[in-house]
């Protein structure tokens, strides 16, 4: 796997020079899939980003435009057969100046985030543990809202971090972005693991320039944590699952997913069609291309009704509200009497029985005082 970095000029360069050409990025462009437009797709992008650095090409409003029109989801990336780092381009690009003109103030997300808090008022904060050396990774929305994550039987202590400092790295901040990482990278080095509920978070962290890069190794996934327990529903549900991008860019797979759902007692567990597919939710995304996302996420809302499930599942915010926002949609567009409801997948687990502990060895190996921590 690729780690986005921030590229130097060569870097960069290295990287444009690596791409064959092939286009294999285009059939998995969310973008692209919706306005069949080459520009969009990570090759398209990069031939512009080359034509602007050779001079062959002069900074106008249609290549800013298509340079813009990126969801950040990484498929390019992960699928690219010449190791390309695309999105690690169009980051370190924006700091170079090529994309200078595209709006780079972190407004669009601030003003998210007060909207959120606005939201949950009236909510307290979640209490966590104290002295646990497995830290909890509270995304910025998670906070926000105030939602409590838990694991059954494992004392999680909040880690107080900064923001992941995505939104900061994919707007060419890349100031902001290297000071948040180090900040957070001092919190992690004093955990024994460092758990995450947040799919974009968790790529985001894992891909961190990390001065001790054992560091990387303590970064785990809620779901780690329920590979080592059978667990049952209390009540007879059908399940769907919305993999979310960012997911598959930390390195989990729908397959690590699909095996704990399938394994659930009282659970049947539906695959989505195309369950891979971009909700267009991407960041702000759907504020600055309303259109395109609108259409992406109406897609996975006809997939999840057509799933027949009662709750579709997934696990990152922005994909909850983009899922919520679809059926919502659908049910309106489409007079649909009755549509899934969409949970945290973690929420979810939290709330089934333990009962047994499973017999395979712990994947979690960092954490010494695990033994004690994970009570069955
Ligand atoms: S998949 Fe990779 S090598 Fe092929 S065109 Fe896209 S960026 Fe270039
Ligand atoms: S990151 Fe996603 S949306 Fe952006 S160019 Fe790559 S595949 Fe397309």
């Amino acid at each position: 796997m690729n780690y986005t970095t921030i590229m130097h000029d060569n870097e960069v360069k290295q990287n444009i020079f690596k791409c064959s050409r092939c286009g294999l990025c285009q059939g998995v462009c969310p973008v692209f899939e919706e306005i069949k437009n080459e520009n969009s797709t990570a090759r398209g992008k990069l031939m512009q980003i080359w034509g602007l650095k050779n001079g062959d090409l002069k900074l106008n409003r249609k290549i800013l435009q298509s340079l813009d029109l990126c969801l950040n989801c990484e498929k390019c990336k992960l699928n690219c057969p010449s190791g390309v780092d695309t999105t690690g381009v169009f980051c370190s690009e924006k700091k170079l100046g090529t994309f200078g003109k595209i709006i780079t103030s972190d407004f669009v997300f601030k003003l998210k985030m007060s909207a959120l808090k606005a939201f949950s008022l009236l909510k307290k904060k979640p209490k966590y543990a104290k002295n646990s050396k497995i830290l909890y990774f509270e995304g910025c929305i998670a906070k926000e809202l105030k939602n409590k994550f838990e694991i059954k039987g494992v004392k999680i202590q909040n880690g107080n971090f900064l923001c992941c400092a995505l939104p900061y790295l994919t707007k060419g901040r890349l100031d902001i972005y290297e000071k948040y990482a180090r900040y957070n990278e001092k919190i992690i080095e004093s955990a024994d693991l460092v758990v995450f509920d947040c799919a974009t978070c968790l790529s985001a962290v894992k891909n961190y320039p990390f001065k001790n890069p054992k560091n990387k190794e303590k970064l785990v996934f809620y779901t780690d944590f329920y590979k080592k327990f059978n667990l049952q529903s209390k009540e007879n549900l059908k399940v769907t699952f919305h993999m979310p991008c960012h997911l598959e860019s930390a390195g989990k797979s729908l397959g690590e997913i699909e095996e704990i759902l399938s394994s659930i007692k009282n659970v049947n567990y539906v695959r989505l069609n195309n369950p891979q597919a971009c909700c267009g939710f991407g960041g702000d995304f759907f504020i600055r291309h309303p259109k395109i996302a609108f259409s992406l996420s109406l897609k996975k809302g006809l997939d999840i009704i057509k799933s027949n499930a009662d709750i579709a599942l997934t696990s990152c915010p922005t994909c909850l509200w983009s899922l919520n926002f679809s059926l919502f949609m659908c049910k309106l567009l489409y007079r649909y009497k009755k549509i899934p409801k969409v949970l945290n997948m973690a929420e979810f687990l939290n709330r089934c029985e333990i009962i047994a502990k499973n017999q395979q060895p712990s994947i979690i190996k960092a954490s010494k005082e695990e033994k004690e921590l994970v009570k069955v």
